[in-house]
Parts: structure tokens; sequence; C-alpha cells
């Protein structure tokens, strides 16, 4: 190929968008920044985890070169999650970069997960990054229960974190994992709480990944059955919001707040599953519920240039698969996929 043909080929690949075989474009790109916490909650971590080492951890400037490519590619929403994204050191410098694709136009959104131990330190950082909505993980208003769920964490330090965000202009948004015969009884506290402080609520059913050390079995608790519960005591009327991601929306008549489901388990969200998810080594996981990845750092180290990796994303995007096959295995006792929540971010 001549230069200038390559040059061109090169420009049209770049602004290609990603279309899987199933006609779905992807738009959503979530981005574990980190293995690493600085909480060991009791569905997503083991208390003793073994972290990555660092060589095969992406570097900062190798994550932004990672994202970029994909906004390159018609990517418009970035959420960075982890592990705790907030623990990353430096983690503002990747902010900052990514950043400038919110100023020229080519993302609409960029945001993050988190439970929220760093927010006092980092939410005016974030705003001036760009950064308009955050994730906050909070299943339980109670602090021994807190400790207990989280085993390492400090429920003040997160309601703390959750203020300084508001007080800095942040659009939070509350994700509570629903545990069986743990928060089940403070849902209404939660809603409630979050509702009245203008966040909307997020339950999400907890999903067979990673070992952690104890019965998942004995977690599981089906959204169908938390939403029938609810429905006692208020009034949930169905709303058509999508935000990007998986939730189905209801709003709560007497809060006037939203409240989200997410619920692999019981509701196939697939068909219309706009996104991908990228670890910290850099894996490509097209799917949250299959083990099928494409290694993305090999193509990225391996040149300066940006087409090695581009066509590692084109041929990982058409594995896309259809569907996730979660199951919680009643007879197994043992979780569908092996790798943990905090290496693919949720
Ligand atoms: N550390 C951040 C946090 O907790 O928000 C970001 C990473 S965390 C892995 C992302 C989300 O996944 C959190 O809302 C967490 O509650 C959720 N999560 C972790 N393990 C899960 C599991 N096994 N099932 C369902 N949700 C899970
Ligand atoms: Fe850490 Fe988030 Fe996993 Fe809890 S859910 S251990 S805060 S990564």
């Amino acid at each position: 190929m001549d230069k200038v043909r390559a040059f061109e080929f090169h420009g049209a690949a770049a602004k290609r968008e990603l279309i899987d075989p199933f006609g779905r474009t992807i738009s959503y790109l979530r981005v574990s920044v980190t293995d690493r916490c600085d909480f060991r909650c009791v569905y997503c971590m083991a208390e003793n985890m073994s972290f990555l080492p660092k060589a095969e951890i992406l570097t900062l400037e190798e994550l932004g070169r990672l994202c970029s490519a994909f906004v390159a590619r018609g990517v418009r929403k970035l959420r960075l999650t982890g592990g705790e994204p907030l623990v990353r050191r430096g983690i503002m410098m990747l902010v900052n970069s990514l950043s400038r694709h919110l100023h020229s136009g080519e993302l609409d959104e960029l945001t993050l997960t988190t439970n929220g131990s760093q927010l006092e330190k980092y939410s005016r950082d974030l705003v001036a990054a760009g950064i308009r909505r955050i994730n906050v993980s909070l299943d339980t208003l109670d602090a021994e229960k807190f400790r207990a769920i989280t085993r390492w964490g400090s429920l003040d330090r997160v309601l703390v974190g959750i203020n300084a965000a508001q007080a800095a202009g942040l659009d939070v948004k509350i994700n509570v994992v629903a545990l069986k015969d743990v928060n089940d009884d403070e849902f209404p506290r939660l809603i409630e709480w979050a509702h009245g402080r203008g966040m909307d609520l997020t339950l999400i059913e907890v999903m067979p990944l990673g070992e952690v050390g104890e019965g998942r079995l004995g977690q599981y608790l089906p959204l169908s059955l938390v939403r029938a519960r609810l429905c006692d005591r208020y009034q949930l009327n169905d709303i058509d919001d999508r935000t990007g991601g998986p939730a189905r929306y209801v709003r709560v008549a007497e809060t006037g707040g939203r409240l989200g489901f997410i619920t692999p388990l019981t509701h196939n969200f697939c068909e219309s599953c706009n996104r991908v998810r990228v670890t910290c080594t850099g894996t490509l996981y097209m799917c949250l519920g299959q083990e099928d990845a494409a290694d993305l750092r090999k193509p990225l180290r391996a040149s300066e240039s940006d087409d090695l990796l581009y066509a590692a994303i084109d041929e990982a995007i058409g594995r896309k698969p259809k569907g996730h096959d979660f199951v919680i295995d009643r007879r197994h006792k043992r979780p569908a996929l092996a790798r943990h929540m905090s290496v693919t971010g949720g």
C-alpha cells in the first residue's frame, strides 16, 4: 500500500463505528483502571485477594491511548471503574487527559463507578475535568452492617464523600447490591434517603462472578421478589428512561425519585447491549457473562501506531456473543465465571 492510501485506510478504520455480528453498535466502554481496592466486599472479593503484578498492568498513558482508540471508533460513553478507580495512583492524570474528548464533542459522557471512600479528596477535581454524574455503591446505611459487607470500609467516610460530591455539583446515583437476609429489610430506608437527597437509586442482583470464599447461593435475592414487596408499600410507575446502561427504571410516586433494577439473572437485557469492558491489563471482554476475551495489550505495546490495536478490536467485536448465560449453579455451588467483578468492574 502506498503512503497516501495507507493514510486513507487508517483514517477510514479510525472513523468506522464498531458494529457487532448482531447489528449492535458499541458505543459504551467500561474501563477497569485497577484491580485493587480499599474495600473487600463479601460478594466481590475474597479477604485475601492476590492482585496483579505491576508489569501486567497498563500504565495510565497506555490506558489513555486505549480509551482514545475506542473513542476514535465511535465510543461515546466511557465509565472508569475497578477495583476502586480512585485508589489508582495518579488517576486524575487519566481523567484529565480523557476529558479532551468531552471538549471535542467526540464523547458524550465520562463517568465513574466508585465506592465513595475517596470522593472527599477528588470530587472537585472530577467536576473540573468535566465529569457530571457518578455512581456510588452503597448497600446499607447501618455502620456495622456496612463494615460487615465491605469488611474494610467506613460508612462515615463514604457519607462524607457523597456530601462532597453533591456539594461539588456532581449528580450522584446510588447502586445497591440486593443481598438476601443482609440488606433486604433496608430498601425502603435506602430509597427514601437517596430520593430525599435528589439521588437515583438502582438495585442490582448479585452475580455469580469469582470465588469469594462464602456461599453465594445464600446471597442471591431475585429482584422480581423485591419489586413485588416494594409494590405493597409504594406505587411504582414504569418509565422509559434509559441511561445507556442495563437498568430499567420506575418512578416511585411517594418520593418522586427514580428507582432502577439491574436483573442479569432474571431478565435478559442482552438484546440492547451496547457495551464492552476492558480490564487494567488491556483484556477486552465482549460480554460480562462470558469468558471469551481479547488481548489488546500486545497490539498496544507492539507499535506506536494504533493500526494493530484497531485490527484487534475489530476482530474481537466480531466475536461479541448474542448474550450471556449466567446461572447460579445450585448443584455445584460454584461461580458461573472464575473472574471477580473487581477485574471487569461491573
Ligand atoms: N469499587 C467500585 C464500586 O464498588 O462501586 C467500582 C467497582 S465495583 C466491582 C462495581 C459494581 O459492581 C459495584 O456497584 C458493586 O457493588 C458491584 N458488584 C461487585 N460484585 C458484584 C457481584 N458479584 N454481583 C453484583 N454486583 C457486584
Ligand atoms: Fe471494592 Fe467495589 Fe469490589 Fe467493593 S464492590 S470490593 S468497593 S471493587
